[in-house]
Formats: structure tokens, sequence, C-alpha cells
């Protein structure tokens, strides 16, 4: 089966000389879920961000559905990044301005969203912002400020904003680590019933490749360092076909606050 993404010992090192990749090697298929683990610091921001070079990769290769990413150059890469949708755990809204606005400028892809509101929409792409908005339940909010909004409401916007590109992959980057624990888990719903429902590929944080069998204490430990607990999959749930990020989504998508509290994700 050909893989949406394949990313091929890639290596990042910063001008500090920090190797933050060294040498990663993945391909994730279609409508994969992925999750990332890592301890803080362990490269899994600059992994996201080298996949639709938000960080040049300093070497390897970042195949996207047969092209090469790391080659593009001017509106291939921009078309590229269209393709490739991106939450952050900051939101990264324009605070503000409205719900609505914000929504939109995902039309323009989320490296120009940042930067920019946008003036006269069309009627096509207001009705696809209310569509977007429903579909993660704040078509109410769309009038209002971005920063009166809660935080989970944000991250919602946020994922409203990634919908309007239709994207064919989801880049999330740590997505509820600014999110209370109930918040938490409606945001991880909406983004496994995104994978689900339009069969967009998920890449939230980390890679750690292998079957679930293999996520026993001694290489949770390896990971997380000797204060960490496994995370608790339950067993009637994971088969031997499910690779260990599908076990460890499944995880959190069925109970965010325990996995992710177990898996003792950074940055919290
Ligand atoms: P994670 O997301 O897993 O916490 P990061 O990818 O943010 O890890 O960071 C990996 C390593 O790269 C860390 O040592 C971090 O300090 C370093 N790093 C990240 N971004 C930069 C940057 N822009 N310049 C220099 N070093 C960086
Ligand atoms: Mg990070």
């Amino acid at each position: 089966m050909a893989a949406v993404l394949s990313i091929q010992n890639l290596v990042k090192v910063y001008p500090s000389g920090t190797r933050a990749i060294d040498d990663v090697s993945l391909d994730i298929e279609h409508g994969e879920f992925v999750v990332l683990i890592g301890l803080s610091g362990s490269g899994k921001s600059s992994l996201l961000r080298c996949i639709n070079r938000l960080v040049e990769p300093t070497s390897g290769h970042v195949i996207f559905e047969g092209a090469d990413i790391t080659r593009a150059r001017g509106g291939e890469l921009r078309r590229i990044r269209r393709r490739i949708g991106m939450i952050f755990q900051q939101f990264n809204l324009v605070r503000r301005t409205s719900v609505l606005s914000n929504t939109l400028a995902g039309r323009l892809g989320y490296r120009s969203a940042l930067r920019t509101i946008i003036g006269r929409p069309s009627r096509e792409d207001v009705a696809a912002a209310f569509e977007n908005l429903g579909r993660v339940g704040i078509a109410d909010k769309a009038f209002a400020r971005a920063d009166a909004l809660s935080g989970g409401q944000q991250q919602r916007v946020g994922i409203a904003r990634a919908l309007m590109q239709h994207p064919e992959l989801m880049l999330a980057d740590e997505p509820v680590a600014s999110l209370d624990p109930a918040t938490s888990h409606s945001v991880m719903k909406y983004l496994e019933e995104i994978n689900k429902k339009d069969g967009i590929t998920v890449n939230g944080k980390v890679a750690f490749d292998g079957k679930p069998d293999a996520i026993d204490e001694r290489r949770f430990k390896e990971i997380y360092g000797e204060d960490a607990v496994e995370v608790e999959i339950g067993p009637s749930r994971v088969t031997d076909s499910m690779s260990a990020a599908e076990a460890a989504a499944l995880a959190l998508a069925q109970d965010s606050t325990t996995a992710a509290a177990k898996l003792g994700l950074p940055d919290r």
C-alpha cells in the first residue's frame, strides 16, 4: 500500500548544533491516526514542522502523496501545504477577530492564516466556514471574538480552520496540552471523528513504531524515565495488526485524560 507520507532518513540540526531529529524514517498509511510520544525536547515538534517545512530539514526526504516536499519550491510548496492541515497547541488564532474570520482564514492555508485577516469572503466560503464550525459544535459562536472563547472552543476553531483547507493530512502538535482534561477529551473526539469520517490522516504527536505488545514497562521507562507509568490499553480493543501508535491513539481517544497522564506527556 502506498503511504500518504513517507519520512526518509530525516535529520534536523539547528544552527545551535542541536540535533533535534536524527535519521528518522517513518511511513504513514492513508487513514491512519498516528500518535507521536516522546519526552519534551525529543524532537516531536521539529518532526511535525519538517513535514510541512515550517522548519527546514537538514537532510533526508519527506514524500507526501508521491511529491518530495523537501525539494518543493514556491508555488509547488504552497500547493502541497494547502493539502496539509495543522493544529497548534496555542491555537494561533487572531485573537481580536471573529471566530468566523479566523475560520475563513483557513482557506488561505495555515501559514498565511496566522498573519492574515481576509477581506471579502465568497458566499461559498462563508457557508463552508459555518458548516465546519457546526462540525465542531460552535457555529453559534461565529460572530464572537476569538479571545472571548474558552480554550477548548478556541481549539475547535483551530480544527474548523484547518478543515477549510480540505486537508488530506492533519498535523496536530500537542493539540490538547493547553486544555483541561474534560475539554481535551472532547477535542480528541473531534479529531478522531475527522479521521474516521473524512479519512483524513491525523498525525498527532510522536512516533514509537512497533506492535502494542512492544509497549511494555521497560520500553516506556526507556522513553520516559524510571518514573513513567505504562499506559493501559484495553486488551479487547488491541489487535496484533494494530500498531503501537494506533493503540496509543486509541487509548487517547478513549480516555485522553488518563492516557495522557499515564503517558506522562511533556509540556503540561
Ligand atoms: P518536542 O516537541 O519533542 O518537545 P522540539 O522539536 O521542540 O521537541 O525540540 C527538539 C530539540 O530541538 C530541543 O533540544 C530543542 O531545544 C531544540 N530546538 C527546537 N526548536 C529549535 C530552534 N528553533 N532553534 C534551536 N533549537 C531548537
Ligand atoms: Mg513540541
